[in-house]
């Protein structure tokens, strides 16, 4: 029997646990607090803003909103990002990429306070995550640690083989694991032998943005199968980057889409904020 990697249920023991962490926080009179920014009228950041908001309500976390429109230019970020990172009533800030084409993303993320950092894509974050002393966790990366780590599954020794490189999954992807003493490989679209690697996998981590792209012919028996992708099939139904029905029969564990990483992304940036407020009272 397949195990199915449960997101949904992991997350919401998470969240049970932050309730009672954001309890004893607004105890001492701190109040954990997210500032999220959003720039334009992206209907997925929207939607992925929106969902933030109410989950973060929900767990007692405090939220503060700042909208604006797609004609926003650097400075005027800038100077905001600016007054969020010595503005002590707030624990972690937040800016929904994409970013409009006259933004310059990075310049904007290098801008925030790392210590507020709750994506962990500052560039000093990125550098002390390669250094095995990480001090902000990328939230997507993290939350597929936090589940191999539920269901028992130990890294170690293992060669895990991550199929994508981008710089919110891939690449950090590969350093925790790396931390954890696991062998990995990453591959990407220049690859040339990846479905040959892909078998070779104890382990296989897949974010590319590709419906249903890794077929069972693509793994091996007894695979542990973490799928990142969201992707709509010609038909408009949710899927991963994974085909699920061919590959879960040759799986021990694999993650569903949905309801298996994207769940957990979510419970991990509310998770780095609570963390982040503790460290007014030394926790
Ligand atoms: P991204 O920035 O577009 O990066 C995609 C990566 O996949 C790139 O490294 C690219 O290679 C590689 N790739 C693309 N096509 C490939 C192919 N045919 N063969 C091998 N590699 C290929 O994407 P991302 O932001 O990492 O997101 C990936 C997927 O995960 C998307 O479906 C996204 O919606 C999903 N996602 C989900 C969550 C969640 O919480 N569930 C969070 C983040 C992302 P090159 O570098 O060579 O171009």
């Amino acid at each position: 029997m397949t195990e199915i990697i449960d997101g949904r249920a992991l997350s919401h023991k998470i969240r049970q646990q932050l309730k009672q962490r954001t309890a004893l926080l607004r105890a001492r009179g701190i109040i954990p607090a997210l500032a999220v920014i959003l720039v334009g009228s992206d209907n997925a950041s929207q939607i992925y803003v929106r969902n933030k908001h109410r989950a973060a309500a929900e767990v007692g976390l405090a939220t503060q909103d700042f909208k604006f429109p797609d004609t926003t230019t650097e400075e005027e970020l800038l100077e905001l990002i600016t007054k969020l990172n010595v503005d002590p009533k707030v624990h972690g800030i937040l800016v929904q990429l994409p970013l409009p084409p006259q933004i310059n993303a990075a310049k904007i993320t290098a801008a925030i306070n790392p210590i507020k950092d709750v994506d962990g894509f500052h560039p000093l974050n990125v550098g002390q995550l390669f250094l095995n002393d990480p001090q902000s966790l990328p939230c997507t990366p993290h939350g597929i640690m936090r589940l191999l780590a539920e269901h028992q599954i130990n890294v170690a020794g293992k060669h895990v083989v991550i199929v994508g490189r981008s710089n919110i999954v891939g690449r950090p992807m590969a350093a925790l694991l790396l931390n954890a003493d696991a062998t990995v490989t990453i591959t990407h679209s220049k690859t040339s032998n990846l479905r040959e690697l892909t078998r070779q996998a104890d382990i296989l981590i897949v974010a590319i943005g590709r419906a249903e792209f890794i077929k069972k012919a693509d793994v091996k028996p007894g695979v542990v199968v973490v799928d990142v992708g969201m992707n709509r099939n010609a038909a408009g139904k949710l899927v991963g980057d994974v085909d699920f029905t061919e590959v879960e029969p040759m799986a021990t564990a694999i993650t569903p889409v949905p309801g298996g990483v994207g769940p957990m992304t979510i419970a991990m940036l509310l998770e780095q904020t609570v963390r982040f407020a503790e460290r007014k009272i030394g926790g």
